[in-house]
């Protein structure tokens, strides 16, 4: 099962998504409020709330939720001005989905520190 939160609906194409990238282990969308230009979330399939509850035995997918990352920003054109990733952690983090994602923000320069 994906977890009963708004992106494991996704996952189970019960509600639609701009759908970018999938396959067996991860899933990437276009985020409904983008930030920036290009904004694109990467989840995995798997239900893990928080990087928090992340464990040893996800190393292999955490790597290739990243890689993944990567790959998108290379096919959204995004290599070479760059791009952030960020994962929201929690309540301080800003979290605001339950189910583990990583950002993908480019095509325009972003601030430092964030707020
Ligand atoms: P976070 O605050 O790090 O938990 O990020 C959650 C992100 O999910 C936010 O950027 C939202 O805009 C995005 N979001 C929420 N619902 C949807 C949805 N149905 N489709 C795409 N993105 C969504």
């Amino acid at each position: 099962m994906s977890g009963d939160t708004i992106f494991g609906k996704i996952i189970r194409k019960d509600i639609p998504a701009n759908i970018v990238y999938e396959d067996d282990l991860c899933l990437a969308f276009t985020d409904i409020s983008p930030q920036a230009p290009t904004h694109i979330l990467v989840i995995p399939k798997k239900p893990i709330p928080s990087l928090t509850e992340a464990e040893n035995a996800d190393k292999a997918l955490l790597g290739h939720m990243l890689l993944t990352v990567k790959q998108i920003a290379h096919d959204q054109g995004l290599a070479e001005t760059g791009y952030r990733v960020v994962i929201n952690t929690g309540d301080n983090g800003g979290q605001t989905v339950f189910h583990l994602h990583m950002h993908l923000l480019g095509g325009r320069a972003l601030q430092w520190p964030p707020g």
